[in-house]
């Protein structure tokens, strides 16, 4: 039996009054008898006041990147160890804007997770395929390819202890939703893919799909075999909606 996860990536977006305003709502809000569990990433400014704000809620506090170095000489990096003193469990590493505007290779988001993992947080590694790579037939070369890169860097059985996220960028921001029969192949593509290495490992990961996943559409993307929750980036940002998609995941 997989829990399943609601996580919200608030991306580069919040004040402190907002970060206090809609964790209160979240708090208040949510399903005391919920099963799943309910991430939320802010950015790192934002991370102590978020942990103040979730007190003993149950809701877990993730950061959005993490330096592949534990300390030195790295002007504007936060390390992993950082994080972990501070409270913070989770991290994303190889969302598609890093891979993208940040210029992060296959090979950098493993070394990422290999910190995040090292100091303890669970890595919520993102992978996903853009237009032109779906449209060309490309969708499971690019995710086996990223996922691989992992995988012989850590190690299969270091994803006992991550979340994997299949996000297509064509649906990350865009108003544009996978299907869940969609969504539904290429999260039973990686977990099959995974099996390879791992059977056990595979058959307990969580994979959360990402892609413009909101409050009216979430019960039945989360609904298929192989998805179990929702990363969320703009629409977490709203209590409501939040909340709706946190009922749907369980
Ligand atoms: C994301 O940024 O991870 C994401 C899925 O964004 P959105 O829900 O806005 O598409």
């Amino acid at each position: 039996m997989r829990t399943p996860i609601a996580a919200g990536n608030w991306k580069m977006h919040g004040t402190r009054a907002e970060t206090a305003s809609l964790l209160g709502a979240m708090v208040g809000g949510l399903d005391s008898a919920r099963k799943a569990e309910v991430i939320v990433f802010p950015t790192f400014v934002h991370i102590g006041d978020a942990l103040d704000a979730v007190g003993d809620s149950g809701i877990a506090v993730g950061a959005q990147n993490v330096s592949d170095q534990p300390k030195g000489a790295f002007t504007g990096e936060v390390s992993a160890p950082m994080l972990a003193d501070m409270g913070v469990t989770h991290t994303l590493v190889g969302h598609s804007e890093r891979r993208a505007l940040f210029g992060e290779s296959d090979e950098a988001v493993a070394a990422k997770f290999i910190a995040a993992s090292k100091a303890g947080l669970v890595p919520v590694l993102c992978v996903g395929e853009s237009l032109d790579e779906r449209e060309s037939g490309a969708t499971e070369a690019v995710v086996k390819r990223q996922l691989e890169a992992v995988v012989s860097a850590a190690g299969a059985g270091a994803l006992n202890n991550a979340i994997v996220a299949y996000e297509p960028v064509w649906a990350i921001g865009t108003g544009k939703t996978a299907t869940p029969e969609q969504a539904q192949a290429v999260h039973a593509f990686i977990r099959g893919l995974l099996a390879e290495h791992d059977a056990n490992m595979a058959g307990s990961l969580r994979i959360l799909y990402g892609g413009s996943v909101k409050g009216s559409n979430a019960a039945e993307l989360f609904g298929m075999d192989d998805v179990d929750g929702g990363l969320v980036g703009g629409a977490s940002l709203n209590a409501d909606d939040f909340l709706k998609i946190c009922a749907a995941a369980g």
